[in-house]
């Protein structure tokens, strides 16, 4: 017997309901803030995430699906969102368009990582990224609009952890006193930042091992080392953030595990603290686009995972909208019944009432209860005498009441009046 691979998961229809609901919000948020879709392909060649990522970062060191294809070309499936749009954006020259360039799309991505509740190898991201502009008001605006949507779906209690990560001015010092305080501590932290602090020093920040924790809290703090460019950034994108009053709370210790974040980190997190439950989190990320091959283009993005709001859409009993049950039930009894059954619900389809016939030579009864199991609000009864003489029995499912009438009245009964 086949499954799904390890760390996939197959989305039935009566989950469909909670997709559709945050992708329509999602796509409702993304026009209130003016930004596009665009779509990027799957996979991509290797090297743009090895280079957009970051070589040092666990997704390009242990959790990418890469392989070669038959022409020997060495591609990735993509294990984030922004390293595509900014690829496309380089491509197709959209520098000339007025800056900065909002775009959203609505992805899957793959992360070969330990399975486990909310962290999957294959899942689905919003990902809206804002290119070529260094605003801090932009900074605002994204979170604000992450905040928004959040909203929108239904979601409460969430915060805001935000941080500024400084820039290639300041950071090296900073990055020096960290990696002179671990130094110092050497034994008393794990193996992992131990390696971590000479490869990827800002990720010992993150780490989740309690032996590291006290460490982490006596570390220097970067916001302690901000460059004057980089403090008066961030102290705007803190003031338009408490001017909406939304729930923000500075965290100086906020890192990010992709590697090409500068300044403004933010990270939304749900009430209930799971192990590594960001619900979504971005950045500004000004050095990507030149690194990429492109003009020196400062830019900002955020990307929130879709079965992680699903799972606390369900988690704060938010009700979504049910999926419309088929309107029309067709009954044919008979052979002759089966023939005009096609007709009325090519009829019924065409002007835009959803049909269904009952399929398989199955007794009234039995076609009665799949009609009730369906939801389906009418059921259209047609035996031999109504066949004969033209007509139909219209059942209100609900109602349990029945009315025979020429089959034109039948189908204007159970049309849509609104289509
Ligand atoms: P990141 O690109 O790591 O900043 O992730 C952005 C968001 O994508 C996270 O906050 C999650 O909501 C979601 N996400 C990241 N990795 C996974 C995963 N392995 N499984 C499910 N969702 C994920």
């Amino acid at each position: 017997m086949f499954q799904a691979p390890r760390g996939t998961e197959d989305v039935l229809p009566e989950e469909i309901p909670y997709w559709t609901y945050v992708e329509e919000t999602a796509r409702r948020y993304a026009r209130l803030f003016g930004y596009g879709e665009i779509r990027t392909p799957t996979f991509e060649d290797t090297g743009l995430f090895a280079r957009g990522v970051g070589a040092a970062t666990d997704i390009v060191e242990k959790e990418m699906y890469t392989f070669k294809d038959k022409g020997g070309n060495d591609l990735t499936l993509r294990p984030e969102g922004t390293a595509s749009v900014v690829r496309a954006y380089i491509q197709h020259g959209m520098h000339t368009r007025p800056q900065p360039v909002r775009l959203f799309s609505l992805i899957s991505a793959y992360r070969y990582d330990r399975p486990q509740a909310g962290r999957l190898r294959e899942f689905h991201q919003f990902n809206c990224e804002a290119i070529g502009e260094e605003d801090p008001l932009l900074d605002a605006e994204i979170i604000t609009m992450a905040w928004r949507f959040y909203e929108g779906l239904g979601l409460r209690n969430l915060t805001i952890a935000l941080n500024s990560i400084g820039d290639s001015a300041c950071r090296p010092a900073y990055l020096q006193a960290l990696t002179a305080f671990y130094e110092a501590h050497a034994g008393e932290v794990c193996p992992d930042c131990q390696r971590r602090l000479h490869v990827n020093p800002l990720r010992v920040l993150d780490c989740k091992n309690p032996r590291c924790q006290p460490v982490i809290d006596e570390a220097p703090k970067i916001t302690d080392y901000l460059c004057d460019a980089c403090a008066d950034h961030f102290a705007t994108v803190r003031s338009a953030l408490a001017a909406l009053a939304l729930p923000v709370q500075l965290n100086p210790r906020l890192v990010r595990g992709l590697d090409y974040y500068n300044r403004t980190v933010f990270e939304v997190w749900p009430p209930v603290v799971g192990s590594q439950a960001a619900l979504g989190g971005g950045g500004r990320y000004d050095g990507l686009v030149e690194q990429l091959g492109g003009r020196p283009t400062p830019a900002v993005g955020f990307a929130t995972g879709i079965e992680r709001i699903i799972i606390n859409l369900k988690h704060q009993g938010v009700a979504v909208p049910a999926a419309p049950a088929p309107r029309v039930f067709i009954v044919p009894l008979g052979e002759a019944a089966r023939e005009v059954a096609t007709r009325l619900a090519d009829d019924l389809r065409r002007r835009g009432t959803s049909s269904l016939i009952g399929l398989g030579r199955r007794s009234l009864r039995a076609l009665l209860r799949q009609a009730n199991s369906l939801d389906c609000t009418w059921a259209i009864i047609l035996g031999d005498q109504e066949v004969a003489t033209g007509t139909a029995t219209v059942r209100h499912m609900l109602q349990s009441t029945e009315e025979r009438l020429p089959l034109p009245q039948a189908l204007e009964r159970v049309a849509n009046l609104v289509q």
